[in-house]
């Protein structure tokens, strides 16, 4: 797992903008007492949250890695509160914990601040209690709400909030940050950077666990296949897919930190726990992940296809880089003999539907059988 090590702005890419407000905010010292982080996926909102909430509780004033930061870093600072979806969502017991916590006076006396990550899954009866908090701030205390889109919080929510814009990140700005940051050549950069459709988080997910990487390739293989099957091969290509991802868990992370050692013994135990539990979110989040990076495996697939039925009516070419996947061109061509453009584009929209029901939870085996028997229809 990829820990954040509140040593400095830096470790924040391409946000210059987010960064800058914060930072000058800090440094006048007239932030207001709620913040909203809204953006794409993947692309710095919760890390930001953390390093601004080291500025306002490390001595020094900005994220620098001293103990105050690392503890922050590891989630077990006194005056930071998280709050992080329980489930699937987030609860008003939640909230009325937060609140209680805040009741009390700040422990080291720098300040307070609350993290809530993925603010758009409280439930209505969390989000009311939430906008009283926002109503009656507590003293020296920020809170940060982070989400995808302002669209999803109760506008009474919203209109308390100072919101701040993550800007999506470029595929170029993501090749120029696996080139520098993780040593890559141009062309690796180039390539990881297209699979990922320019999401930086799902990037650097595939960098530190190459294993996820492989959901996409077995979407694109997946789609590759599905029409020379017989429809009960499919449907157990599909089953055992479907079983790999479920039972999908990160590889685990470095040797035990020995910081560990240099704690009492109770802060070590409620370190250990925390890291724990995040490891468990991680995988879950994972796991979500690598069951939208296999249908999005098939989506290139069927994108590359219809490309090159376009290209092909107009009398011309596919120029090798703009295909997501050139190595498949072989595959590629034969399958859009029998899949022309408007039958790419159905699938398509099977895929859309399967993602969509994916985030509303319906039963994955459901959705993948019922993808199965869409697409052999459409192709
Ligand atoms: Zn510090």
């Amino acid at each position: 797992m990829h820990r954040i090590k509140c040593s400095g702005w830096e470790e924040i890419f391409g946000q210059d903008r987010a960064v800058a407000y914060l930072r000058s905010g800090l440094q006048r010292g007239d932030l207001p007492h709620a913040l909203l982080f809204t953006g794409p996926r993947g692309v710095g909102k919760f890390t930001t949250a953390l390093l601004f909430a080291a500025a306002v509780l490390c001595p020094s004033a900005g994220p620098d890695g001293c103990p105050v930061c690392r503890r922050v870093a590891d989630r077990v600072h006194p005056d930071l509160h998280l709050v992080v979806p329980e489930g699937l969502s987030i609860r008003v017991e939640q909230i009325r914990r937060m609140e209680s916590a805040l009741s009390r006076k700040p422990v080291e006396g720098r300040g307070r601040v609350v993290i809530v990550d993925e603010a758009d899954v409280m439930t209505q009866e969390a989000a009311s209690a939430f906008l009283k908090t926002l109503e009656e701030p507590f003293p020296d205390t920020v809170l940060v709400l982070v989400c995808e889109s302002r669209e999803n919080l109760l506008p009474t929510v919203v209109s308390r909030c100072r919101e701040i814009r993550f800007s999506p990140l470029g595929s170029r700005d993501l090749e120029r940050f696996l080139m520098e940051r993780e040593g890559m050549s141009e062309d690796e950069a180039r390539s990881l950077a297209r699979r990922a459709g320019g999401i930086f988080g799902r990037a650097l997910l595939w960098v530190r666990h190459p294993e996820l990487a492989l959901y996409w390739e077995k979407g694109v293989e997946c789609a590759a296949s599905l029409r020379r099957l017989s429809l009960q091969e499919a449907l157990e290509s599909m089953e055992s897919c479907r079983r790999q991802l479920h039972e999908m868990k990160l590889s685990a992370g470095g040797p035990e930190d020995p910081y560990l050692a240099a704690l009492d013994r109770k802060s070590a135990e409620q370190l250990r726990k925390r890291r724990e539990e995040e490891v468990a979110r991680e995988n879950k989040r994972a796991r979500r992940q690598a069951a939208h990076d296999f249908l999005d495996g098939m989506v290139s697939f069927y994108r590359d296809i219809m490309l090159l039925s376009l290209v092909e009516e107009a009398g011309k070419e596919v120029r090798e880089d703009l295909l997501l996947n050139p190595e498949w061109r072989r595959e590629l061509e034969r399958e859009a003999l029998h899949t022309d453009r408007r039958r790419a584009w159905r699938c398509l929209e099977a895929l859309r539907d399967a993602e969509r029901a994916l985030d509303a939870n319906v039963d994955e085996e459901l959705v993948l059988a019922g993808l199965v028997l869409e697409l052999r229809s459409r192709i």
